[in-house]
């Protein structure tokens, strides 16, 4: 593990660093850093004005501090001179509690405490599109089926090859790639990790993909639902809790249905019980609720869910079980925070196995053909809104995530909704002209 960061410099012949941090909005900030100053800024920090980032500061508020954490370089496989650095925000020398990396390591920290190491894997499906984002950027891309398209996928084989070198080359382990369930999607799978570790992943992943893409002239999105009818961006994430060494999973017990231990029972309990809730956090745009609850798709089915319910190896549901030890939530999508993705499943899960929650029952139907008989399950918040109100309702959530962060978090979200509401569409145009 690297922990020098000037001597990592010297022996991988970088000439500069991007200190990152990830803001509220998941956007990812950074400053280029010499590699002849980066001794004083792994000491100090590299400074920001936090109101120019989404962070629910003021301009009166003293100078943000990006302190990079060295166990957390990676080298731009794209360009190997330049390493991104994950930085945690400090102010007067406090940590910043709404900060999305902040937030998170509390939470694993709160998790270690109780002898407990959270895995977890995530599946960040994205499109290739124009750069202009208007359309799929390979027009021969037009199969009604098109998931695990051989064709489509060998068309793009430059842009996915180099990004699965790049993360060969970073160690991750990944192990496959594909075309996905919409035209012009894809999506590349690589080994779960510790919770922090996968969440720096998810956010250097992001950078990557959309950096090669670039490169090769084209644009990688990952948002919620870029193409109406088509199957939209999803962010599974695979869950599996472990004893601090590492080595055993405690979710794992073969005896128990779906081979998921009393713990794991009460973890899955935990989400289940906050899931109207953590969508804000899961589902964090506007966009986000035209995933879930969609209409089906040209291919036949959005692969989202659109009800709090789970089951086992049936991609019908919220949360799926596809074998012992591990759960798939399946409800996060591409816009999520990669840290607060990681920061809610922890402080549900921990609240879970704290009160001891009962998932309740698994319905193993199909919930797409079946779902309406379902009638004491919550159906998922239908716009961002209502997620949002359910979010402040939830004490509990919001305490575990940290009040700072919550507030912070409630009122930036709250805005960019009133935002939303203010926009004057074509179709209200359209509808409501001739009334
Ligand atoms: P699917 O498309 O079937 O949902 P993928 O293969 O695309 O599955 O992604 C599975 C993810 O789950 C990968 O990141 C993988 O490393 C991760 N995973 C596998 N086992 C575990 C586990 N025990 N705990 C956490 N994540 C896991
Ligand atoms: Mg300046
Ligand atoms: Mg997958
Ligand atoms: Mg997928
Ligand atoms: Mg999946």
């Amino acid at each position: 593990m690297t922990t020098d960061l000037s001597a990592y410099a010297a022996e991988h012949g970088i000439r500069y660093f991007m200190i990152s941090y990830t803001d509220l909005f998941g956007g990812q900030r950074a400053k280029l850093v010499p590699a002849q100053a980066i001794a004083d800024m792994q000491k100090n920090g590299a400074g920001f004005a936090g109101f120019a980032t989404w962070l629910d500061l003021t301009p009166a508020h003293p100078d943000l501090f990006a302190l990079p954490d060295p166990a957390a370089v990676m080298r731009l496989p794209w360009k190997p001179d330049v390493a991104w650095v994950a930085a945690d925000c400090v102010m007067e020398d406090k940590p910043v509690g709404q900060a999305p990396r902040v937030a998170l390591k509390r939470l694993v920290a709160e998790a270690a405490a109780e002898g407990l190491r959270v895995k977890t894997g995530v599946e960040a499906e994205f499109f290739l599109v124009t750069p202009d984002g208007g359309k799929i950027s390979d027009e021969y891309d037009t199969a009604e089926k098109p998931c695990y398209d051989q064709q489509a996928v060998m068309r793009r084989f430059d842009v996915i090859a180099e990004i699965s070198d790049g993360m060969l080359e970073l160690g991750w382990q990944p192990y496959q790639s594909d075309h996905e369930d919409a035209n012009g999607q894809f999506e590349m799978n690589w080994e779960y990790d510790d919770a922090l570790a996968t969440a720096d992943k998810h956010s250097f992943f992001k950078f990557m993909a959309k950096s090669i893409a670039e490169k090769h002239g084209l644009r990688a999105t990952f948002m919620p639902k870029p193409f109406k009818g088509l199957t939209g961006n999803g962010c599974h994430c695979h869950i599996s809790v472990w004893g601090n060494d590492g080595t055993t999973n405690v979710f794992a017990d073969e005896t128990m249905p779906f081979g998921l231990s009393q713990k794991g029972r009460h973890f899955l309990g935990g989400i289940m019980k906050h899931a109207s809730a953590l969508a804000a956090i899961t589902n964090p745009t506007v966009n986000s609720y035209k995933r879930i609850n969609a209409p089906r798709t040209v291919s036949g089915a959005t692969w989202a869910p659109n009800s709090v319910t789970w089951t086992g190896n049936n991609r019908t549901h919220m949360v799926r079980v596809p074998g012992p030890g591990r759960f798939e939530l399946r409800l996060p999508d591409g816009a999520v925070n990669p840290y607060l993705l990681q920061a809610v499943i922890i402080a549900a899960g921990l609240d879970g196995i704290r009160t001891e929650a009962d998932p309740g029952p698994h319905r193993d139907i199909d919930m797409y053909r079946d779902g309406h008989t379902i009638t004491d399950a919550p159906k998922l918040p239908l716009n961002l809104l209502d997620a949002l109100r359910e979010y402040e309702k939830d004490d509990s959530l919001c305490a575990a995530m940290g009040r700072d962060f919550s507030t912070a978090y409630l009122t930036l979200k709250q805005q960019e909704w009133n935002t939303h509401c203010s926009q004057f569409t074509a179709w209200e145009h359209a509808t409501t002209l001739d009334v």
